[in-house]
């Protein structure tokens, strides 16, 4: 009993961690920044007849199977990235803290399963 309620103390204590840094983060957004050549409505247009098209930055999400593109002009693209990478992180934190989570359930049901004396 006594090791195990030390071990949920670190735990514990990892989770408070790992808390805030979540409460810490700046803004996010759950996709990916792309740049793709896309064509253009001008019917007597170079770049497109050429296949070159014209190239632009885009934020990507997938939700339910579709994706959606939010064009990114040049002067939001590295703050696009910044919250796209701070989704990331927060999503591994997250991720981290479930499997905390996960070990601190596993001590309970040790600890709830222990037959008490007598039984
Ligand atoms: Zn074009």
């Amino acid at each position: 009993m006594k090791e195990a309620g030390g071990t949920i103390t670190e735990l514990v204590k990892r989770r408070f961690g790992l808390w805030r840094e979540v409460v810490r983060a700046g803004d996010f957004v759950r996709g990916s920044v792309v740049m793709l050549r896309r064509p253009c409505t001008y019917r007597g247009c170079r770049l497109c007849r050429e296949g070159k098209k014209h190239p632009a930055t885009y934020l990507s999400l997938k939700e339910k199977g579709r994706t959606t593109l939010v064009y990114l002009p040049k002067r939001l693209v590295e703050e696009a990235k910044r919250w796209v990478g701070e989704w990331r992180r927060l999503d591994e934190l997250l991720r981290e803290m479930s499997r905390t989570n996960v070990e601190v359930l596993r001590l309970l049901a040790k600890r709830v399963s222990k037959p008490k004396g007598g039984r």
